[in-house]
């Protein structure tokens, strides 16, 4: 047994690492150029292209990029984002970081996504809580948003729209690319994302002053890069930035888990296929769609919602599967608005968010990456249907 071998566990999401990456952080190490580097402009170009934007902006995580793509609109106190309901915390703690209030909007049941149909009222109460700038738009699980209707109001209300693409590398709308939506896209290369950076995220967009500044931002407000500086000292500082930049490793990284996108794209679909198939037969769960209306997932993982049917919790569920050796993820365990910081803070209360903490609270998230194959498939399949036979009305 490997060190990478898991044994006969499937686990949720595995960094597909080998020579390729290897070789490369070794260039980087024996060159001594660790930032302001080649890497990190080959990873950038490569990625614009893959998504077919004019420019990529590497940061250090997608954290940092949601809050640059805010902060670099000059969003602060007084100003209200509206953030989907079921997020990761990061789209919520972006609008914090900028002092600006998160004003939360609940979703979809069928997709997860932002609700357009509730999405105006949330802009009138964001409306009375401050000044509306933006709306954080999550492509839950990798399935986009429906943009048009979301992209209408935005128009309406004067607000930009932020993509959280964190797990939407190359799931479209409409045939367009996620990540060219809005004014801004934002990825993640955390471990169990599509590809790794190790951590690292990436901020896209059509918009060359919002690049320029995004670029600014991400080193501390310089208004030359290193690289642009005819003689040591040179630059001014002309805006409060962070140290936000990608290391050559990560970019290194990033370089050679691009050149296998195709590849773990490709397993992913065929499992996300086979899991959907292996699903279909049992009865207690109802799998969400890899494509609904104009969206098409990046098959980030295929998330299940108990149906009443089902006599055992979620918990229960997930702790049988765990004992087979099966890890399952959940997204997410609650609704962000009552986390403890957001409920305190805001004075959220159970109920105000319906179907964000019934999604909350009864779906489970299985595993598709390119580490399992169509048997692992097969064997979560038969899994759940011992598990759930025996249990279901
Ligand atoms: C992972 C994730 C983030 C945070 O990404 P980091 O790169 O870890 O900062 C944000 N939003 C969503 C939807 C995520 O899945």
């Amino acid at each position: 047994m490997s060190a990478h071998d898991d044994g006969n566990r499937i686990t949720f999401g595995r960094p597909m690492l080998d020579d390729a990456e290897s070789a490369l952080i070794q260039q980087v190490l024996s060159s001594g150029r660790l930032v302001h580097g080649s890497f990190t402009k080959d990873f950038e170009a490569a990625f614009a292209a893959r998504v077919g934007v004019a420019h990529a902006v590497a940061v250090s995580s997608c954290t940092a990029g949601l809050h640059l793509a805010l902060h670099a609109q000059g969003v602060g106190p007084g100003d209200t984002v509206i953030v989907p309901a079921l997020t990761h915390v990061a789209t919520g703690h972006a609008a914090e970081y900028c002092g600006a209030r998160p004003v939360f909007c609940d979703i979809d049941p069928a997709t997860g996504n932002i609700d357009p149909v509730k999405l105006p009222e949330a802009v009138a109460r964001a409306r009375q809580l401050g000044r509306l700038r933006a709306i954080m738009v999550v492509h839950f699980l990798g399935l986009p948003a429906d943009m048009a209707a979301i992209n209408e109001v935005a128009a309406a209300a004067g607000a930009t729209v932020i993509e959280d693409c964190a797990l939407a590398i190359d799931a479209t709308y409409e045939g367009r690319k996620a990540g060219t939506l809005g004014l801004a896209g934002c990825f993640s290369f955390y471990p169990v994302k599509h590809i790794t950076t190790i951590e690292g995220g990436m901020v896209t967009t059509d918009d060359a002053d919002l690049a320029h500044s995004l670029r600014q931002l991400r080193a501390f407000g310089y208004d030359k890069a290193l690289g642009e500086r005819s003689k040591p000292g040179q630059y001014d500082i002309v805006a409060l930035g962070y140290n936000y930049r990608m290391n050559e490793v990560e970019a290194a990284v990033g370089v050679a888990q691009l050149a296998k996108l195709d590849a773990f794209q490709e397993k992913r679909a065929r499992n996300f296929a086979a899991l959907t198939h292996a699903l279909a037969s049992v009865s207690g769960l109802a799998t969400y769609p890899a494509a609904h209306g104009k969206s098409v997932s990046s098959h980030y993982c295929l998330n299940a919602m108990l149906t009443p049917e089902c006599r055992l919790s979620r918990d229960e569920v997930v702790a049988a599967l765990t004992s087979r050796g099966i890890e399952t993820s959940l997204h997410y365990p609650g609704s962000l608005p009552l986390f403890s910081y957001y409920a305190k803070k805001y004075g959220h209360r159970v109920g105000e968010f319906p179907v964000a903490e019934r999604v909350a609270a009864n779906t489970i998230s299985f595993p598709v990456g390119p580490h399992l194959d169509t048997d692992n498939m097969s064997r979560v399949g038969s899994a759940l249907f011992d598990i759930l036979a025996a249990r279901t009305a």
